[in-house]
């Protein structure tokens, strides 16, 4: 077996790892059998029904970002074992009798109980995601775990409401003829779907979910930091009764496993989470054929905070739009507004709040804030923040790496910040917000919050309910989120203007990823 390096192999983790002999089982302890026994048996990919290994051999390591230490290994698939997925899927599409012939009650009852088994290994889920993740076990448990089956309960109520219209048509020159038209709503195919680390379990289910319902067939690249979730995820779809090669997971890199996918002939539609970097990738590589595609990227969002707003509920929501699961998150409320009467005391309530956060393993259940995925992200951020203060902005807390082990960085909030800074413009993907002030709620507020390539989501603070919704109006993103930050639900339509995407998940608007239009028009 030949173990490959990942993208953020560098010499000095490598030179770490080893004086630690990388046994990896440190901080581990409160691990319950059914994980240690998972993460402890060779990990495969899912074709055609059957775990199987990579057609190289080549496997590659996964990381506890808490200690930086090997966990587990994953199969490294490239183009020949994205080929074997993408076949298993064409057959399972195209043999109608497998997939889309079923029942749709009977589809919906397999995807309706994915979502019971969830429920039913939420423990081991939610141990799993925080050890690969690096996420605090309580917000993997509340949020991660629950939603996750949230999804799949939501969706599965959809596959006996794929319904099409019927239409009167007035043709005008086949004068006394009658018609019978009407429309369907057919799967699109097979579909490549390629996520993220930073919600591993629940990128999948926001993916599968809706694929599933509408009677795609799959194949699903999950990030090589955080493979884990996605495996044991195939375990639970098979074992809930889904149909051989109607979901294929292939783990392994961007480049080598995920290109092919994008690109591969045989996929009628991609279905990414990522960068917006990566989303123009994937929107060439799909170009050749013409793939269809739905494309949830990166954000910036400005949380906006008026003079009215009620200071005991804005300080610490403000403050958790952007530390919730370090910041890594693409809806994190990442540019912050504050109207100049309450800037002082939001600035220093959302600095006490960051000080006063418990950092730490995730596995620790009293950690609020975890480590970043992997040391690549964690020196990602913290270059930011170094540039930040390079352009002249401060930090009112934090600033910088937290302790000389794993991949943590301190919640750091920005102040003196101008807009033209790399900071105010970029998507971090980590603790730090930047603050800036306004003094009235006008067209230049409006141009300053809508002033970037993204447009994802976005946070209002205020009691003054025609000033919310005026605001709300005005902002180009695809959330608004008043009073309230991050919160998620499988009825409610999630996605971008602008560079942030294309197409929406959750909600009913999902759904038109994964369906084809038929008109099918009969003359009586
Ligand atoms: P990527 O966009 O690279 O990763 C997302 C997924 O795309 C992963 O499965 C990745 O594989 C895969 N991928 C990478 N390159 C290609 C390719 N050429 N063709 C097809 N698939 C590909 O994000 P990163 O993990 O590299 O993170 C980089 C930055 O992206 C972060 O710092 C953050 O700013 C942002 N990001 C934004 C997210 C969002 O939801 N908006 C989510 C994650 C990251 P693999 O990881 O295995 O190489």
């Amino acid at each position: 077996m030949l173990t490959v390096a990942r993208k953020h192999d560098t010499t000095e983790t490598n030179n770490r790892c080893e004086e630690k002999k990388m046994d990896g089982s440190k901080g581990l302890e409160t691990l319950s059998a059914e994980v240690r026994k998972f993460i402890s048996t060779p990990k495969k990919i899912l074709i055609d029904g059957q775990w199987v290994n990579s057609k190289s051999g080549e496997t590659f390591e996964v990381y506890n970002p808490a200690t930086g230490e090997v966990i587990a290994h994953a199969q490294s698939s490239n183009k020949e074992d994205v080929d074997l997925a993408v076949k298993a899927a064409r057959r399972a599409f195209d043999d109608h009798s497998v997939w889309r012939k079923m029942l749709p009650s009977e589809r919906g009852r397999i995807v309706s109980r994915i979502g019971d088994l969830i429920l039913k290994y939420a423990d081991e889920l939610a141990q799993l995601e925080s050890l690969d993740n690096g996420k605090p076990i309580s917000v993997a448990r509340a949020a991660d775990v629950v939603l996750s089956a949230d999804l799949f309960h939501y969706m599965s109520g959809f596959a006996t409401k794929l319904e099409g219209q019927t239409l009167a048509l007035s043709v005008p020159f086949t004068p006394g003829a009658e018609y019978h038209a009407y429309t369907k709503r057919e799967p699109i195919g097979v579909v490549g779907q390629i996520i993220p680390w930073n919600f591993p379990l629940l990128m999948a289910a926001w993916k599968l979910g809706p694929a599933l319902t509408c009677g795609c067939t799959i194949v699903l690249k999950p990030a090589e930091e955080t493979p884990l979730t996605a495996i044991r995820l195939g375990e639970i779809c098979m074992e809930a009764g889904l149909p051989n090669g109607v979901l294929n997971i292939v783990t392994g890199f961007g480049e080598t496993t995920g290109a092919p996918l994008a690109g591969h002939p045989g996929v009628d539609k991609v279905a990414f989470t990522g960068s917006t970097e990566v989303g123009k990738l994937i929107v060439k590589a799909a170009s050749n054929d013409l793939k269809k595609l739905s494309l949830e990227l990166g954000g910036k969002s400005p949380n906006i905070i008026l003079n009215d707003a009620d200071l005991e509920r804005t300080i610490p929501g403000a403050a958790s739009a952007i530390f919730f699961n370090g910041g890594q998150c693409c809806a994190a409320g990442s540019r912050l507004y504050i109207q100049e009467g309450v800037y002082d005391e939001v600035i220093e309530g959302i600095a006490k709040y960051a000080k006063a956060m418990k950092i730490g393993p995730g596995l620790d259940p009293t950690t609020e804030l975890g480590p970043m995925v992997s040391q690549i992200q964690m020196e990602k951020v913290t270059g930011y923040i170094t540039s930040g203060k390079d352009e002249g902005a401060s930090a009112a807390s934090g600033g910088g790496r937290h302790g000389n082990e794993g991949y943590f960085v301190q919640p750091t909030v920005m102040v003196n910040t101008k807009d033209t800074m790399k900071v105010v413009q970029e998507e971090i993907f980590g603790p730090v917000v930047v603050a800036t002030k306004f003094k009235d709620l006008d067209d230049e507020l409006v141009r300053r919050a809508n002033d970037s390539v993204f447009g994802l989501a976005s946070g209002i603070w205020t009691q003054d309910i025609s000033k919310a919704h005026k605001l709300a109006g005005r902002i180009r993103a695809g959330t608004v989120w008043v009073n309230c930050y991050n919160i998620f639900d499988a009825s409610m339509p999630f996605g971008g203007f602008k560079q942030s995407g294309w197409g929406r998940e959750m909600g009913a608007a999902v759904l038109n990823n994964y369906l084809e239009n038929k008109s099918v028009c009969v003359m009586l």
